[in-house]
This record gives structure tokens, C-alpha cells and sequence, in this order.
């Protein structure tokens, strides 16, 4: 067996989101989480962008085997690429933690995608590598760590967490375990790194339910809270915070409703019996007897805060003395969105708090300055890789290493596709991987994609098409051949006249004039495609594109 250990970042080296990273010995493969990263300035006029995935996909030619993606947590800058890449990563299972997983069902299952999920408790064998999970706390419930033992070396995988003595759920961060790692020996501690600007320790996240209760009790009429739907301890708080003023909680919006009902299912989000009412069941009731938890706290045209805000939701009418907390972080790209929500509610006559105005309502899921350390001193690793922050972030942590009597050397700060080796005890850096920017639309995130509206059934017996379009920027044209990948639609094999049909329609669409905005060409690519396919198969598969800068 090889005893070099590979470490290659596809994403969330160097950035906030879009977290995965691959851990390779010999011929196998893990992959720790797949998540989605947010718009920046300069995107493609798209929404969304992945992990350039094109490394697993050339290694899998070479023979190498990926035997599983293993999930942290379920946020979905952790989770939300799955739909994407799992298509093209056909039987690979995913393994984590019940609740990761239930968010990540509830996510694929809106593209009609299958995987043979499996839940893990605390330790996990796949191929070389011996896996086991660490609890810790975060922004949500079942939040893991990973410790990766190999032959060539021992990793702590170390994504994003805070030290919460006083978690919500009394489920405090696995400090014996961390503490039984570093006493055996970690070569390598890859670590969160976002909040390490600020000193001290991150305020608990109990420190959010006190000023939420302030608020339901300042509320003379209707109490609306909106986060995001995979804030799940958040929601837990809306609901605890409801029921000590005595009023029922209405859930709204089917991202919220579906993961609300996962995590009680679960167990990770307690509801006492009726706590809960249906939207259409409130007519009559008096407004200061309800707390509304809805979607769209980004201000996501379409979903159920955007639709109440524009006076156009059926069962939400927002009048003056209602209170609508926005408990969400800013998400760059969103600012505008979230600007003008809190606008349009305020003109319906309603108080808005929101960060900017509390300073209560903010408190990070990330670890301050002092969290990171703690880790550090627990885990004693010979080396570290700041992960899921900025550049200004990584080293800002290398200082922090260095205060704690590290040799700069033993930090590593990763981007630009540099790859790593570990092997007897000694990190080295390894080749260079190209690493694209990958885009896609953003049906990840948010209330209502055209995927949510659309009937499920329908979509599961349809299948589903993914366009992968090559894009040079620079040119602003085609940059290459088309793909196209099939599930559950038609066997490209057995259909290969057709797929060559597809891509053909897909050329015409583009057209051959420059592409100013690849958004609206991928749209009406969708849509044309939509149409040409039904006419042939009269099928409507799903269609989904992805954009690869070359
Ligand atoms: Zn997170």
C-alpha cells in the first residue's frame, strides 16, 4: 500500500463556501462534504458556483475509487453541491451524522436524485481510512468533526464549530475525544478559521434566544421570524421563544415546513404537542396569539417573507404592529435582496429588527480567536490549515499559530489549486490541480426553485438532464464541447443519436454571437431545451446547467 497521503482541496480553500476536500491513498478516495459557494462580483451572471469536481472525475479513468462523500454538517455550503455532483459521481454513497443527511435527502430528493445514504454514529471504515466523528457545536444541531487515522498519517478534519458550553440542545462539543486525538497524535489539523479576527470566545448561541424572547415580548401583534431553512437551532429558538408568550407557531414556506419536519422527526427540534397551526387554519385568530417562521430571509424573489413583504402572500398580510426579526447572515451577493426586504416591510408598516439594528441577534456559529486556539492546544497537530475563510482569514490564523509557538513553516495556507502530501510525519506540497470556477443556477438555495413548483412525481418518472457548458470569459463564448449527463431519462448509451440532438439544440440556443450574460443564455438555453426535448420524447426531464469557466 502507498504510504503517501494526499490532500487535495477542490473547494473552501482560500474562500468561505463551497467546502470539499479529498483525501487520497493509493487508490482510494474520501471526499469531505460538498457544498455550494455564493456569488461574487465577478461571477458569470449566475448564481451559485461548485467545486470543480474534474479531478475525482480524471482520477476515476486512472482507476482510483471514490468510496464516499462524508458530510459535517448540514448547512449548505456544506451540502448544497450534492445535487449537482452526485450525478456525476454515480454510486458513491454519502455518510454523516442523521440530521446532515435528512437535509441533504430533503434537497436531492427535490431533483429527483437517489444515493444509498448512511448514517454514521461515531466511527466509520472506508477502505484505508478509518474514520471517526467528534461532536461539536455550531449554528445547527449534529455538527461533526472528523478524524481520519491512515497508514501515512493522522488528520483532524476540523470544519466549521464553535465551542458552545451552553448549546441549546444541552449537547455539548465532544471535548474528551479531542482532547484522547491530540494525546495519540495528529500529524495535520485542518481548521475553521472565519471569525479568527475576533478575540475571545464566541457568545453562545443561548445568548440569541434571550433577545429573540425581548422581541416577541416588545410585539403587540403577529411575531414573524425568518432565517435560513437549515438554521435549525435558530427555528428551535423562534419556537421555544412562541411558546413562553403562548402563541402558536405557523410555519410557512415548503423549505422550512420540510426541514422543520426532518429535524422533530429526528429529534433536534422539540415542538411541544399543537405548538404548531397550519397557515390556512389562522383566519379568526387573534394576530398576538401567532409567531410566523418563514422562508426567505434573504429576500429570495418568490419565496414566502419576499411574497408577505410585497403585500402578495395569501395567509401573511403584514400590518402595523407586527415585528419581523431577520435572523440571518449577511451572504455577499444577497445585501441588495435583504436591503429591500427590510424596506418593503418596513413601508407595510412593520417594525423590522434585524443585525444591524441588535447587536444581541448576531452572535457567529464560528469560533472566535480563542475557540480556534483551544482547539489547536486540544489537538497539538505538528502542522495546520486554516480552511473556509478568506486569504486575510488563513493568515490571520497563521499568526495566531505563531503567537502559540508554532513555526510559520507548520502553516499552510492553501488556494490556487495547490495540492498536499503527507507522509512519515512530514507535509509536503504536492502538484498543483487545475481548478475551474463551476456555476450553476441557484435552485440550491432558497424558497421556491422551479424544482420546488414543480410536481415531484412528475420529475422523479421524467429523469433528469445536466448540460455542462465549457465557457471562455475572455471571449465570452462556447469554449469547448458540450456534455450531457442522464439519470433516470434515458441511457445516454442507448440514446447517443439523441444526446448528440441535445447538444446540437444546446449550440443553436447559445448562438454564435458573444454571451454578455451567461444567465439569461443558460435560461433560455433551459427553456428551449425544455421545449425541442419534449417535442422528440414528450418527456419533460429535468434540466440543469452547469457552467465550467475554461
Ligand atoms: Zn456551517
Amino acid at each position: 500500500m502507498s504510504e503517501v497521503l494526499k490532500i487535495i482541496p477542490l473547494g473552501g480553500a482560500g474562500e468561505v463556501n463551497r467546502n470539499m476536500y479529498v483525501y487520497e491513498l493509493g487508490d482510494f478516495q474520501i471526499a469531505v462534504d460538498c457544498g455550494i459557494g455564493f456569488p461574487r462580483e465577478e461571477s458569470l451572471g449566475v448564481d451559485m458556483s461548485i467545486p470543480d469536481i474534474s479531478y475525482l472525475e480524471e482520477s476515476k479513468k486512472k482507476g482510483k475509487q471514490l468510496l464516499g462523500i462524508i458530510l459535517t454538517h448540514g448547512h449548505m455550503d456544506h451540502i448544497g453541491g450534492l445535487p449537482y455532483i452526485l450525478p456525476r459521481l454515480p454510486k458513491v454513497p454519502v455518510y454523516g451524522a442523521s440530521l446532515a443527511l435528512a437535509l441533504s435527502k430533503n434537497k436531492i430528493d427535490e431533483f429527483g436524485i437517489k444515493n444509498p445514504m448512511k448514517v454514521v454514529e461515531d466511527k466509520l471504515r472506508l477502505g484505508p481510512f478509518e474514520l471517526e466523528f467528534i461532536h461539536v457545536t455550531h449554528s445547527m444541531p449534529d455538527c461533526k468533526h472528523v478524524l481520519i487515522k491512515t497508514s501515512a498519517g493522522v488528520i483532524y478534519h476540523g470544519a466549521d464549530f464553535k465551542f458552545d458550553l451552553t448549546p441549546l440542545d444541552n449537547k455539548p462539543t465532544d471535548l474528551i475525544s479531542m482532547a484522547r486525538a491530540g494525546s495519540r497524535g495528529v500529524d495535520l489539523l485542518l481548521s475553521d478559521c472565519l471569525r479568527v479576527e475576533n478575540p475571545g470566545m464566541t457568545p453562545s448561541e443561548k445568548t440569541l434566544l434571550e433577545a429573540i424572547e425581548t422581541e416577541v415580548r416588545k410585539t403587540r401583534d403577529k411575531f414573524i421570524f425568518t432565517t435560513m431553512s437549515s438554521s435549525i437551532s435558530r427555528i428551535q429558538m423562534a419556537i421555544n421563544a412562541a411558546a413562553k408568550y403562548n402563541r402558536r407557531v405557523v410555519l410557512v414556506g415548503r423549505s422550512i415546513e420540510q426541514n422543520v419536519e426532518a429535524a422533530s422527526k429526528l429529534g433536534f427540534i422539540k415542538l411541544a404537542k399543537n405548538s404548531l397551526i397550519k397557515a390556512n387554519k389562522i383566519k379568526g385568530m387573534k394576530p398576538s396569539s401567532l409567531c410566523f417562521i418563514m422562508a426567505g430571509s434573504l429576500g429570495q424573489e418568490g419565496s414566502a417573507m419576499h411574497r408577505a413583504a410585497s403585500g402578495e402572500h395569501r395567509f401573511v398580510k403584514i400590518k402595523k404592529g407586527d415585528r419581523v426579526v431577520i435572523s440571518a447572515d449577511a451572504i455577499p451577493g444577497y445585501e441588495r435582496n435583504v436591503s429591500d426586504l427590510i424596506d418593503a416591510l418596513l413601508l407595510q408598516g412593520a417594525e423590522v429588527t434585524y443585525s444591524k439594528t441588535s447587536d444581541n441577534l448576531h452572535v457567529s456559529g464560528h469560533g472566535h480567536k480563542q475557540d480556534l486556539a483551544l482547539l489547536a492546544q486540544l489537538i497539538k497537530p505538528t502542522y495546520l490549515i486554516p480552511i473556509g475563510g478568506d486569504l486575510r482569514h488563513m493568515v490571520a490564523y497563521r499568526k495566531m499559530a505563531v503567537e502559540m509557538g508554532y513555526d510559520e513553516g507548520k502553516v499552510m495556507i492553501l488556494g490556487g489549486g495547490q495540492t498536499l502530501t503527507l507522509s512519515n510525519g512530514r507535509l509536503n506540497e504536492g502538484a498543483r490541480i487545475e481548478s475551474k470556477n463551476v456555476y450553476v443556477d441557484g435552485l440550491g438555495i432558497g424558497d421556491v426553485g422551479k424544482v420546488v413548483l414543480r410536481d415531484r412525481k412528475v420529475m422523479a418518472g421524467d429523469g433528469m438532464v445536466v448540460v455542462v457548458i465549457p465557457a471562455r470569459r475572455d471571449i465570452r463564448q462556447l469554449g469547448g464541447e458540450i456534455e450531457i449527463i442522464s439519470r433516470g431519462f434515458v441511457y445516454v448509451k442507448e440514446a447517443e443519436d439523441l444526446i448528440e440532438e441535445i447538444k446540437a439544440q444546446v449550440k443553436k440556443s447559445l448562438g454564435k454571437e458573444k454571451i454578455l450574460d451567461w444567465g439569461f443564455a443558460r435560461r433560455k438555453m433551459e427553456k428551449d431545451l425544455e421545449k425541442f426535448i419534449y417535442k422528440i420524447t414528450e418527456r419533460t426531464p429535468l434540466i440543469l446547467s452547469v457552467i465550467i469557466e475554461v
